[in-house]
């Protein structure tokens, strides 16, 4: 028999196992309407996704107010990263991104014989747009920008973010991946970069049910792009997401009710966190995704092995920053088990 709790479906109930605040997956389980959707499709299974998958296409263009040939459906968002790079990378040509960044689109890259630019970030730990800028030059056919930027989590202010785009020279596409961004202060609605993709600009923009919806086993997630780009990336499609992730997406779009608790939840554990880092004058950078990026002052590896010791997983090494630590916000009562087994371990390293 499957329990339902109000608006989640929390699978961890009960068990012993330690506290996983190390892949930025939702504690706050998924939509039971997602739920029911995947239990009603199970049956079918022996059946191919055409039509839920179209019906999926309706539902995401519809939200992002594009056309629907303007969606590319992907077995999580991980795929549109790699096509895209797939299909831009070349000897000679180069993308241009930031250090610590999300290292997905830069590693296949280069494996396809592209070079990779990678910029630092500012004091606040933020995109730094001109120097960004700066690094562009005429080899350039892509620019990656994680916004929430995953480990940080800072975001770029969406006006300087249009104009930067908006100015990027003819040929130089700006990548977009929005994993986070519904977690944002201000959300898609003021933050996102959709309208360009909308005014026709030189955008593809990225996806995910795998984080505010709390699908991430599923692996859903989408591009959004004009129908050229769509084309171009589709020589490397490899298949879009299952029955099951289709109906269960679609459904999820339909539940506003699990997306704010999800929402709110995220904020307020986000901010009891940084409360207590702030008692506890620990440097973090200012978080919009679902994860807080902070200073340890202890070496990664180790630092993690002292909080493994004690049940507690948390992020891996973001290079160059080695003495910094990633946090995913878990439940209320895993961040406070966080907090307090953090606080033994800085006491424990003289911290
Ligand atoms: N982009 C960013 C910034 C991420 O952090 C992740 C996953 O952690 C992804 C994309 C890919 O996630 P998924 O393939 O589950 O959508």
């Amino acid at each position: 028999q499957v329990a339902f709790s109000q608006h989640e479906v929390d699978t961890d109930e009960g068990s012993q196992g330690p506290v996983k605040i190390n892949g930025n997956e939702n504690a706050f389980g998924y939509s039971q309407m997602a739920m029911m959707a995947i239990m009603q499709e199970l049956p079918d299974i022996n059946r191919y996704a055409f039509e839920e998958t179209m019906e999926l296409i309706d539902a995401i263009a519809m939200r992002e107010m594009v056309p629907g040939d303007y969606i590319m459906p992907t077995a999580g968002s991980g795929p549109v990263l790699v096509m895209a790079a797939m299909a831009y990378a070349a000897p000679g040509k180069n993308v241009v991104s930031v250090e610590p960044g999300y290292t997905q689109l830069i590693r296949t890259f280069e494996k396809f014989g592209g070079e990779t630019k990678l910029v630092a970030l500012n004091d606040e730990l933020e995109y730094d747009l001109e120097a960004v800028k700066a690094a562009i030059d005429e080899n350039t056919v892509m620019v990656y920008l994680c916004n929430p930027n995953n480990p940080t989590g800072t975001i770029v202010d969406p006006d300087e973010l249009k104009a930067f785009i908006r100015d990027l020279p003819d040929g130089v596409v700006a990548f977009v991946d929005e994993a986070y961004l519904e977690l944002s202060e201000g959300g898609l609605e003021a933050n996102s970069m959709i309208s360009l993709v909308r005014e026709g600009e030189d955008v593809i923009l990225a996806r995910t049910f795998s984080k505010v919806y709390g699908m991430a086993g599923l692996r859903v997630g989408y591009g959004v792009m004009k129908p050229e780009f769509k084309k171009k990336l589709s020589d490397f499609h490899m298949g879009g997401p299952n029955k099951l992730g289709c109906v269960a997406a679609t459904a999820s779009l339909q539940d506003p009710a699990f997306f704010e608790m999800s929402v709110s939840s995220y904020k307020s554990v986000r901010k009891m966190v940084t409360d207590r880092l702030d008692e506890l004058g620990i440097e973090y950078a200012t978080p919009h995704g679902s994860f807080v990026f902070m200073k340890t002052g202890v070496p990664i590896k180790e630092f993690q092995a002292l909080m493994e010791a004690e049940n507690v997983l948390v992020g891996r090494p973001f290079p160059p920053m080695f003495d910094w630590c990633r946090v995913s916000i878990g439940t209320e009562e895993e961040m406070t088990t966080f907090l307090s087994v953090f606080e033994e371990v800085m006491k424990g390293q003289g911290k």
